[in-house]
């Protein structure tokens, strides 16, 4: 299968030539088609699967014929993080280079005046996550009845962030007339409802299961020692061919300890946390993409949507708390179909939660074992998780507590073990996300974020302070008002 096959124009093929891409990923093959045929499409595809050109391609084309007019954005794209947000305006701008068509990016902690500047003389995209473009909305600031494209990108994101309801909001300010395309890694209930609401005869597609499918990523689980975490890190960093890696820690001290620790071993470390200003993290984030460092040290307010082209290794010094993030973690690696290697540290503290992370995504993760090791044991599941590590992780109250759960079912008598079953669901389903609340705010990192209560959710406007800021690329539009 060739780009030119997709029934893009020539000056559309020629960016992408000049951009490096040879062939189109399966979902970019089977999508682009149809959104050319001007049909509403539901995408889903795991993470790093090319989904943005899937809809970025076709869309140039289409828009390539038509007027812009003040005030009233020919097509939008929602975004749920202002990173992935700015990717998509980086999209655009590669791949647009050959055709006129203006954009804005309306998201959260950057300066709107060129970007309103743009919309009140004309843009054929607009790029937005739903909090800022709602207050907008509120404001009179926007049209949206001349909207005749919409995206929903990374719509199960935008569930687990609680945007689900400015969504629907912003559906029902659009033409009904419109193409809708939606794009998301997972289709829990609640994505498929607000696809049978406002998606008009969809093709649906579907390229490889969600979650950790992505065989391009070898992963391993290391059993671990709290204190000898740094050693083994060290060891692995030195021995298993890595060119460039993301260390992932659940806590800021940590980040910033590691780092550290590793830069007094000699090593190019460099790290990215809710603690730095912006420029201090694009600083360090280029220095990554330049090559200046080749391991970075991130908390998680980096692992979503952070795109760094060939990171060869994912390591999770702390086993995430929560599965999902497990999922984005890795992700950073195995991208654009080259391969990488994920390890996680497992200590006996984090049984329940890498418990969690391979009922997510269904099966064992093998057990990694060090060279000078003898046989390492994986924490056993009955290991009771001590008490500080729930008290510490107060954020995931909503998650099923362990102690309702059943324990050892083979060793239940049979009374029991029909009580158990009874509550089976209970341990096996994940809680639906809907009813979960936006985990990261209660991770002490984003208590500062505008919240608005919601039933029995709280859910975040936009993406606002410093703690998710920025980490993305920076499109060449935005050089003046972004990130002042
Ligand atoms: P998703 O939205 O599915 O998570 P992205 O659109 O962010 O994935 O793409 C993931 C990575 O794959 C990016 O680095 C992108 O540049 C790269 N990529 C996309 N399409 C192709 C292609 N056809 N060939 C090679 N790499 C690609
Ligand atoms: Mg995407």
């Amino acid at each position: 299968m060739n780009f030119a096959d997709l029934g893009l124009s020539d000056e559309l093929l020629q960016a992408v030539e000049t951009a490096g891409y040879s062939e189109p990923t399966p979902i970019q093959a089977q999508a682009i088609p149809p959104v050319l045929m001007m049909k509403d499409l539901i995408g889903i595809a795991q993470t790093g699967t090319g989904k943005t050109a899937s809809f970025v391609l076709p869309m140039i084309d289409i828009l390539a014929h038509g007027r812009r007019r003040a005030l009233m954005p020919r097509s939008l794209i929602l975004e749920p993080t202002r990173e992935l947000a700015a990717q998509v305006a980086e999209n655009f701008e590669k791949y647009g280079k050959n055709h006129d068509l203006k954009m804005a990016l309306l998201i959260g902690g950057v300066q709107m005046g060129d970007q309103l500047k743009a919309l009140s003389s004309g843009v054929d995209v607009l790029i937005a996550t739903p909090g800022r473009l709602m207050d907008l909305f509120e404001r009179g600031k926007i049209m949206l009845t001349g909207c005749e494209l919409l995206v929903i990108d990374e719509a199960d994101r935008m569930l687990d962030m609680g945007f689900i309801p400015d969504i629907e909001t912003i559906c029902s300010k659009l033409p009904t007339t419109r193409q809708t395309l939606l794009f998301s890694a997972t289709m829990p209930p609640v994505i498929k409802k607000l696809a049978d609401r406002f998606l008009t005869n969809p093709k649906y597609i579907e390229v490889a299961r969600p979650a950790t499918a992505n065989t391009n990523i070898v992963q391993h689980k290391v059993a671990v020692q709290s204190r000898k975490k740094r050693e083994v890190l060290r060891d692995l960093l030195r021995t298993d061919n890595v060119s460039t890696a993301i260390v992932f820690a659940n806590r800021k001290t940590t980040v910033r300890e590691l780092a550290k620790s590793l830069k007094q071993h000699g090593f190019a470390a460099g790290e990215i946390h809710g603690d730095m200003d912006q420029p201090a993290r694009l600083a360090e984030l280029q220095r990554f993409k330049d090559g200046a460092v080749n391991i970075l040290v991130a908390s998680d307010v980096a692992a979503r949507g952070l795109d760094v082209k060939g990171v060869s290794h994912v390591f999770n010094f702390d086993t995430p708390w929560h599965p999902d993030d497990y999922v984005h973690r890795i992700g950073r690696t195995g991208r654009g179909g080259a391969s990488g290697r994920a390890f996680t540290f497992v200590t006996p503290e984090d049984a329940e939660a890498i418990d969690n992370v391979e009922k997510l995504t269904g099966g064992k993760i093998p057990v990694y074992q060090m060279a000078d090791e003898e046989a390492p044991e994986a924490p056993a599941r009955e290991e009771k998780p001590r008490r500080e590590k729930r008290e510490r992780s107060s954020a995931r109250e909503e998650r099923p507590a362990r102690e309702e759960r059943p324990v050892r079912e083979e060793r239940v008598a049979s009374e029991e073990r029909v009580a158990s079953e009874e509550r089976a669901p209970v341990r096996e389903e994940r809680p639906a996300r809907e009813d979960r609340a936006p985990r990261r705010e209660s991770r002490g990192e984003e208590q500062r974020r505008e919240r608005r209560s919601d039933g029995n959710r709280s859910r975040r406007r936009d993406q606002e302070p410093a703690d998710d800021g920025w980490n993305g690329p920076i499109p060449e539009f935005l050089h003046v008002s972004a990130l002042a």
